[in-house]
């Protein structure tokens, strides 16, 4: 009598080989990974600019000789490796922008924008895992898109904010495709809006980590975000013959920010609210009583009902501030990300991987971050996986932060996301449904935008 084969054992064999051969076509480029890595940290573009970036990832996919989609979103750039049949398809996603930064050492001179965020290193795991990936697709069941995504990092929020206003959208294209305006400030918000993500089921990032953190984590949750501004106009007058003539916008726009300040033991501890603020006055000279102030506040929060909670915090003490002085004041409110929750089983094939490349090290889950990302809106209409890479120093954001690993921030993610792929697309891509049966999307995509657009709004407020 014989015994049927053991279909774990089975696939666990195929998955094996493929893995190895993407693996051995990896580490045989791994030099070049890393110096792709290295170029692109010396390239720092800001958001929905990076052209000189694009170009580059595009030119590496041209080599592997993959047809490719470019000016997604002004400079997205998307490709397809197309295994057998038509399973589900797996997006490597890298993000293409710097933020701005000009104290950075590395910044760019022109434009302050530096890879202060570690994502030159993304782009090139991304590139890396495709190396590998094609030596394995025509045995796996199913497709990967490698996108490069523009705007991670949130830029000037103004233009946004002023969408609603006779200045028009942000940003007026030349006709020709990826030159349209851009509706929201973030690029996979933007790559959703136009489809890109339409033929995906599920997508990985590999974000770097902080300096001293281990070589590979994952996070379960980050903040989403919102922006609201708070634009107050009072009344000029002289500041010593006549200040009672006039109403201070600003002192109005401290009473809103100090408002704000006292309700914070308000927001409950398990919103994980964090708020930050600028004010900034008019030009006026100090002879005279300021008639127009403005308040930007950034609040985090981990979920859209505890933004909600902050936001109606921040708007109440907007009015509390004009109506103390008399002013008038409007906020705008703009929705920047959605909190993000990773898939617990897809977060599990990508740690077993990495745990293979890396060690053990740093896999544990259940941390909740208090920054934000784009992938929590993606996270919204799919599962996806946003674990954190080592080689880095310093702390993101800041002047001091540079990958000066490029084997442990772009080369092992290479490896352990190319490893994940065959995982999940292997053996009738078993592993990809069972994701995808354990961890339904929350929102289809035309909910996502209404969600996103809802949460926009312009108020006025003045004493009657
Ligand atoms: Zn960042
Ligand atoms: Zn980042």
């Amino acid at each position: 009598m014989s015994t049927p084969p053991d279909p774990e054992t089975a696939s666990g064999g195929a998955a094996a080989r493929l893995k190895a051969a993407a693996h051995a076509a990896i580490e045989r480029r791994a030099a070049e990974i890393a110096a792709l890595s290295d170029e692109l940290m010396h390239l720092p573009e800001p958001g929905y600019a990076e052209t000189a970036t694009a170009a580059r990832f595009s030119a590496w996919l041209r080599e592997l000789g993959l047809p490719q989609r470019t000016g997604l979103a002004h400079t997205g750039v998307k490709a397809v490796l197309q295994g057998r049949g038509d399973g589900p398809r797996i997006a490597l996603v890298g993000e293409l922008d710097g933020l701005v930064l000009p104290e950075h050492p590395l910044a760019d001179a022109a434009t302050g924008a530096a890879h202060a965020c570690g994502h030159h290193a993304q782009l090139a795991a991304v590139a890396g895992a495709a190396v590998g990936l094609r030596e394995a697709m025509s045995e796996l069941d199913g497709s990967v898109a490698l996108i490069a995504a523009p705007a991670e990092e949130l830029g000037d929020v103004d233009p946004h904010l002023d969408a609603g206003s006779p200045k028009g959208p942000p940003r007026t294209g030349d006709g020709s495709e990826g030159s349209e305006a851009v509706e929201f400030p973030v690029g996979k918000a933007e790559l959703l809006r136009i489809g890109a993500f339409d033929d995906v089921h599920m997508a990985l990032l590999a974000h770097t980590g902080r300096g001293g953190g281990p070589r590979f984590s994952v996070a379960d949750t980050l903040n989403g975000s919102l922006v609201l501004r708070a634009r107050f106009t009072g009344r000029s007058a002289h500041a010593g013959s006549s200040p009672w003539l006039g109403v201070n916008a600003l002192k109005a726009a401290t009473t809103a920010a100090h408002a704000l300040d006292a309700q914070r033991d308000a927001l409950p501890e398990s919103d994980g609210v964090r708020i930050n603020y600028l004010l900034s006055g008019d030009e006026g000279g100090l002879g005279s009583v300021p008639s127009a102030a403005v308040l930007r506040t950034m609040v985090r929060a981990n979920s859209v009902e505890a933004l909600q909670r902050a936001r109606d915090v921040a708007t109440r003490s907007a009015r509390a501030g004009a109506l103390a002085f008399g002013a008038r004041v409007q906020t705008d409110t703009l929705l920047a990300y959605l909190p993000l929750s990773s898939a617990p089983a897809l977060d599990d094939v990508v740690a077993r991987n990495a745990r293979a490349v890396v060690g053990d090290a740093g896999a544990a889950r259940g941390r909740h971050l208090g920054a934000c990302s784009d992938m929590g809106d993606l996270g919204h209409v799919m599962p996806v996986s946003h674990p954190y890479t080592g080689g880095a120093d310093g702390d993101h954001h800041s002047p001091d932060y540079r990958v000066r690993d490029h084997r442990a921030a772009a080369v092992e993610p290479a490896l352990y996301l190319a490893g994940a792929v065959v995982d999940l697309l292997a053996d009738g891509a078993a592993g990809a449904r069972r994701v995808l049966a354990q961890s339904p999307p929350r929102l289809s995509v035309p909910q996502y935008l209404a969600l996103r657009r809802g949460m926009n709004r312009r108020e006025i407020w003045e004493e009657q």
